[in-house]
């Protein structure tokens, strides 16, 4: 028997996310069902509903950071049981067979490809709905544990904007000795601030101005930079180890290469809507690498809450009522968040 749980969705491009029901699946043997608390808002919501990224499948009940309580476990679940704290991310479910589905790498799955947690079609063929509901049914997994320290509410934003800067920091071996930038100082990057700072990183932020100076050095930066200024290139030449990209918009890549030391690397987290312009030199000269990541797999991102737990390592969070939800998207388009909305699920 399926659940009706209530939800907030887009029906249209155009028209604003309105409260609805939806169907959740009956508890399968390897299922977990729990009870919503918060649903973080990411902005790839916004481009999904608005249709910038293509047409989605209306309705969209969009949320790929989710947070809350087990009600129910199925007979096979072994990792779970009912009351754990509990999350979910950006996919709820993959091949499970290729080589990256094997290695703990299911963001980048070759074989069905992940599937989405909104606006995809899960493997019994039902379209898979997110966060912004009351109630989800989840395989185990491809559910994370949120350890006990972390508040859901602040835990909802680490399973997408957390995982998402995490996954190339360790990659990309940030810690002691190394010099991190991050550029654009919003709901990724203010995680990459303090992820990598944790991690024992020298911390540079790249903002277009210094109005979210005082915060970014609050947050764990050691400097702060206004990428308006062309001072700040001529400066910061040939500096850092790991350049994180948080912001969508083209940017001027020979200039930031250029900011990178030998064998550095630059890696692309936004979307950028058009093709990236990359000039040869700043690559060549001083084997410079540009890279790009998508979040993190089941694996990385439950040992991301753990890294976040042991060093207290929490996004600073918006929490608001369902019924905001268009004004919050408004906001995040505007830049106009410090950092992260999250949605409080008992208001939807
Ligand atoms: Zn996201
Ligand atoms: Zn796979």
């Amino acid at each position: 028997m399926t659940t009706t749980v209530s939800a907030y969705a887009a029906n249209s491009a155009t028209e604003p996310l309105t409260r609805t029901t939806i169907e959740r699946r009956a508890v399968g043997p390897h299922d977990v069902a729990f009870d919503i608390k918060f649903a973080g808002i990411c902005h790839s919501d916004i481009h999904t509903v608005k249709a910038e990224w293509g047409r989605p499948n209306y309705p969209v009940v969009p949320g790929h950071e989710i947070a809350g309580v087990v009600t129910e476990v199925g007979s096979e679940v072994t990792r779970y049981k009912v009351g754990d704290r509990v999350g979910v991310g950006c996919f709820v479910d993959s091949c499970r067979e290729c080589d990256n589905c094997r290695a703990g790498l299911q963001q980048y799955c070759t074989g069905s490809g992940m599937v989405g947690t909104y606006d995809a079609t899960d493997r019994d063929g039902t379209p898979t709905y997110g966060g912004y509901s009351t109630a989800i049914v989840v395989d185990e997994n491809y559910v994370l544990r949120i350890p006990d320290s972390i508040p859901l509410d602040k835990a909802a934003p680490l399973l997408c904007a957390g995982i998402t800067l995490y996954s190339p920091l360790r990659h990309w071996n940030a810690g002691p000795g190394k010099q991190v930038a991050v550029i654009g100082l919003g709901g990724l990057g203010h995680m990459g601030v303090k992820l990598a700072h944790a991690m024992g990183a020298r911390v540079t932020v790249l903002s277009q101005s210094l109005k979210k100076m005082e915060d970014g050095l609050q947050l764990g930066a050691d400097e702060y930079y206004a990428t308006s200024d062309p001072d700040t290139f001529r400066k910061l030449a040939g500096r850092f180890d790991l350049i994180l990209n948080t912001v969508s918009a083209n940017l001027d890549m020979g200039a930031f290469l250029s900011l990178l030391e030998t064998d550095g690397t630059l890696v692309e987290l936004g979307a950028p809507e058009k093709p990236l312009v990359v000039p040869f030199f700043p690559l060549g000269i001083g084997r410079r690498s540009l890279s790009g990541s998508m979040i993190g797999g089941i694996p990385e991102t439950q040992e991301m809450l753990d890294f976040c737990a042991e060093h207290g390592v929490t996004p600073e969070i918006e929490v608001i009522d369902a019924s905001y939800v268009n004004e919050a998207y408004e906001r995040v388009l505007a830049s106009d968040v410090r950092y992260r909305f999250v949605i409080d699920a008992a208001t939807i």
